[in-house]
């Protein structure tokens, strides 16, 4: 039993196995309780009050904003840019630095596994600004091989926008390595790390990311907060995505001066008590220490993968090793539809996911419509596994395909 399983009160005597933590993770007792403390105590709007609660919320927020900036090795606070989640980071980026700086017969790279919040933003700017997508193709396992980036990467490309972590195969990609082909040829990085950031320590400097994306509802803390990292350089020459309260210096009848970087991309109220449960849940990741969090995955992984692998009418796809899998197994069972596999394992009190995974591109080149899903993560259990490897035998036969 994970002694770490006992801060999640969801987890408090309940049989229900929770096996979509890639889609959202659980949240321990400390971030709600960092969140229920800052209601208590100081809740207001922030950034323009001259009373006490309201500096103290400000004062929590840009506290909030220094936790994300160390977290994922930023040198200024002023890098991070707090915004709903990965899409909205992602969506910032498009319109206020691709809209203005990619034209007609610019490239812009992405890799086929990417999730379409990393791909629907960068058609957005293709449309509007004439440039042109490339894909750089993985392996079956979603190993993207460096002939890809080699070759695709080009002196025409001028954004390449890749995720540190597969949402559905797992794997991790080589960013560094991306990046300094990407660099060598003057175009900027922009790294989607919903996936990565739960899972494993991060450095957008040792990375090369320009542009780094997260969400807080992935690693442990509420839904509605997320960031973006953006090296200051880029942030300070790009427009406002949104305009408004917070975000301005001085506004005539026509027109506007906007405020230094990071207010300038936070218009309106922000969102206080998430960036608080966000730091909270950094804190609490930090505590449990990625080595622990990564060893744990793996070992979970591979007692799963080893039971899987003795199922024939299974199809596991990524990695055959654990380590290379993040927590997320992806499968189909023979003749059942994943939905319908999805259900099933529900009516047993186990929560998988199953469909397209938002990553369409990347199910047409497995050549499938849609798989399941199981995302493991660090305060699930072995008996959880074995529970769930169990239950998996008997899916077929409770869809009546016999056994
Ligand atoms: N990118 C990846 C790789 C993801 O897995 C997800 C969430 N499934 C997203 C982006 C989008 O995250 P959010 O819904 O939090 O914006």
């Amino acid at each position: 039993m994970s002694s770490y399983r006992e801060d999640f009160p969801i987890f408090k005597g309940s049989d229900v196995i929770y096996f979509d933590n890639a889609a959202t993770s659980q949240r321990p007792r400390q971030v709600i309780e960092a969140m229920r403390s800052f209601n208590d105590s100081c809740n207001a709007n922030p950034l323009r009050g001259l009373y006490d609660w309201s500096v103290r919320t400000t004062d929590a927020y840009e506290a909030a904003r220094h936790a994300v900036a160390h977290f994922i090795g930023a040198e200024r606070d002023c890098e991070i840019v707090f915004t709903r989640n990965t899409t909205e980071s992602i969506n910032l980026v498009a319109y206020s630095w691709g809209l203005a700086n990619l034209h007609a017969g610019d490239e812009i790279v992405l890799t086929v596994s990417e999730h379409h919040s990393n791909i629907l933003p960068w058609q957005m700017c293709a449309r509007r600004t004439g440039a042109r997508l490339v894909y750089m193709e993985c392996e079956k396992d979603g190993t993207l091989p460096a002939s890809e980036y080699e070759s695709k990467i080009t002196d025409r490309t001028k954004l390449v926008a890749v995720a540190e972590v597969s949402n559905v195969l797992g794997a991790v990609n080589p960013i560094r390595e991306i990046a300094d082909v990407a660099h060598r040829k003057g175009a900027v990085v922009l790294v989607d790390g919903a996936q990565s950031t739960p899972h494993m320590p991060v450095d957008v400097k040792a990375l090369g990311a320009d542009f780094y994306a997260l969400s807080g509802h992935k690693m442990l803390g509420p839904m509605g907060i997320g960031a973006l990292y953006g090296r200051i350089a880029l942030l300070e020459e790009m427009q406002p995505f949104l305009t408004g309260g917070e975000m301005i210096e001085t506004v005539t009848r026509e027109s506007a001066t906007f405020a230094p970087v990071p207010e300038k991309f936070e218009a309106g109220t922000v969102n206080a008590m998430g960036a608080v449960g966000l730091s909270a849940a950094i804190d609490y990741l930090n505590g449990v220490g990625f080595d622990t969090i990564m060893r744990k995955e793996r070992d979970l992984t591979g007692l799963l993968l080893d039971r899987m692998r003795k199922m024939p009418e299974v199809t596991v796809y990524g990695s055959e090793d654990p380590a290379k899998h993040c927590g997320i197994v992806t499968f189909n069972i023979e003749g059942c539809h994943p939905h319908d596999v999805a259900s099933v394992l529900d009516s047993e009190h186990i929560c998988i996911r199953a469909g397209h995974h938002c990553a369409q591109p990347l199910m047409k080149y497995l050549g499938v419509s849609s798989t399941a899903r199981a995302s493991l993560y660090f305060y699930n259990t072995e008996e959880e596994v074995e529970r769930f490897a169990d239950a998996l035998t008997k899916v077929r036969g409770w869809l009546g395909y016999g056994a």
